[in-house]
């Protein structure tokens, strides 16, 4: 579906630079299907590239843009709303009227057909083009002065004033694309989703990266809170790196952003693990955080740390902190690290840390729509593997797939296609007194943190589960709940 405001509501988004675009809207009467004659960090390169000539101007290397980008396993990443008008096609005319994708490949050999995945994409994209604006009839053109068609190659908006181009060399399989339009089964074939969320790093050489979210927070949580801190506190700071880093799409890997380098340690790369595929969010879209060193007992909105009153969120409050500070370090805004400490240091989990500092914030992979909170002491992780469905996944925990699907919603695209990869929250049934009886051990776990949240001894839990003497426990572990 597209969303009202012109995103592909199964695509990915990592959005462009809005300078790089016309300044009319697209009226979208059309298609145009680009061969990107690469991968996609190439393409992302210069997407996101502020290379600039003499006279102030984009050069020619970065002055490239397009609604987004359709990988050879059919996942696809949308840069621009369809109403913007991009750059791709090279005259105003189609660039302000037809919607255009990049396709992975064609570099060698230039001629490379799409893969059946993208051929797949593509006609979703087609399809509900054509259902949100309207269309009659969808169709190629019939010869080289036919402006009435919906589906052009680039290099037949010549008849627009687009300068010659090979783009797209042959790849489009129109018989293959028309024929999965045809089709118009209900519900549309979904592609597969890229396995795990992506963001852009620029980096300090020049470079950009495109990185898996996970692999980045692993590089900035030794930098902006470091080792050694309480386990609930690196997990809250992870989660809310990630979500800055995904609701801005692109980042400096400086303090511009969010600092990113080689150090890596056991303790900061397990806190990430362990909050995989957590967000925050407001009304399911992930939301840009702040946090900053420390309180003077009161964290501010962006309004009362000076910031122009448009950046007030309804996340951002001012609220109480126990860091036992005087004086503000940083801004003030969202999450005190210290405060977050303290509240660690004290039994708070993450969430709890959180949902403290971040006003009213639901957190992605952790609530469900409905039903419960899910929390790790309740909830059980599970990677998706090819060959899984909804109802194996289902019959395989003793669950309905309903309260799989339920909590997950915000991963699944559809129903009927579980992204290979992807990182399912499982709730555990509940025992009759409503409690989980059975614990699985996480990343960063102790007996003695879980004696405490628990509200028990190391013994008690040692006794329950037969330990003896041992006292070290592995993440997996099922421990049952003295
Ligand atoms: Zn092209
Ligand atoms: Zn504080």
């Amino acid at each position: 579906m597209i969303t009202a405001d012109g995103w592909l509501d199964w695509a990915a988004r990592a959005p462009g630079p809005l300078d790089k675009c016309y300044t009319a809207v697209n009226r979208g009467i059309g298609y145009v299907p680009h061969s990107a004659v690469g991968f996609y960090g190439g393409w992302a390169s210069r997407l996101f590239s502020g290379e600039r000539r003499a006279d102030g101007r984009y050069t020619a290397y970065a002055a490239a843009s397009v609604h987004g980008w359709v990988a050879y396993d059919g996942s696809v990443t949308q840069h621009y709303p369809l109403s913007a008008s991009c750059w791709a096609s090279g005259s105003e005319y189609p660039n302000t009227n037809f919607i255009a994708f990049e396709n992975e490949g064609g570099f060698d050999p230039e001629d490379e057909l799409l893969t059946p995945a993208q051929v797949q994409a593509n006609a979703r994209i087609i399809r509900e083009l054509a259902a949100w604006r309207g269309w009659p009839e969808i169709r190629r053109p019939h010869d080289d002065g036919d402006t009435a068609a919906r589906l052009y190659e680039h290099h037949e908006c010549v008849r627009w004033g687009s300068a010659p181009t090979a783009c797209p060399s042959r790849r489009i399989p129109w018989d293959s694309i028309l024929a999965a339009l045809g089709e118009g089964t209900s519900p549309a074939p979904a592609p597969q989703p890229a396995p795990g969320r992506t963001v852009i790093v620029h980096l300090e050489t020049g470079v950009d990266a495109v990185m898996d979210i996970d692999e980045y927070a692993q590089g900035v949580l030794p930098y902006e809170m470091g080792s050694g801190w309480p386990v609930e506190a690196l997990k809250a700071q992870a989660v809310a790196a990630k979500s800055y880093a995904l609701a801005a799409g692109a980042v400096f890997s400086d303090t511009r952003s969010q600092v990113y380098g080689p150090l890596r340690y056991p303790d900061t790369d397990a806190a990430v693990e362990a909050v995989r595929g957590v967000y925050l969010a407001k009304e399911g879209q992930i939301v840009m955080p702040f946090y900053f060193g420390h309180c003077n007992g009161r964290t501010r909105s962006p309004a009362q740390a000076g910031w122009n009153a448009a950046s007030n969120r309804p996340y951002l409050k001012g609220v109480e902190c126990a860091c036992g500070n005087t004086a503000y370090f940083g801004h003030g805004i969202g999450m005190c690290q210290r405060g977050a400490q303290t509240m660690a240091l004290q039994g708070s989990s993450f969430d709890e840390i959180l949902r403290h500092f971040y006003t009213g914030i639901e957190i992605l992979g952790l609530d469900s729509g409905s039903g419960p909170i899910l929390t790790p002491a309740n909830a059980t992780v599970y990677v998706v593997v090819e060959g899984d469905t909804l109802l194996s996944i289902a019959v395989r925990f003793g669950l309905d797939w309903g309260a799989i699907y339920t909590p997950n919603r915000h991963l699944i695209s559809d129903p009927n296609v579980l992204p290979v990869g992807c990182q399912l929250v499982i709730p555990r049934p509940a025992t009759e007194e409503g409690q989980p009886d059975v614990y699985v051990v996480q990343p960063g776990d102790t007996l003695f943190a879980l004696s405490r949240r628990w509200g028990c001894g190391v013994d008690d839990i040692a006794a329950a589960n037969g330990l003896g003497s041992e006292t070290l426990i592995r993440v997996g572990q099922r421990l049952r709940k003295p």
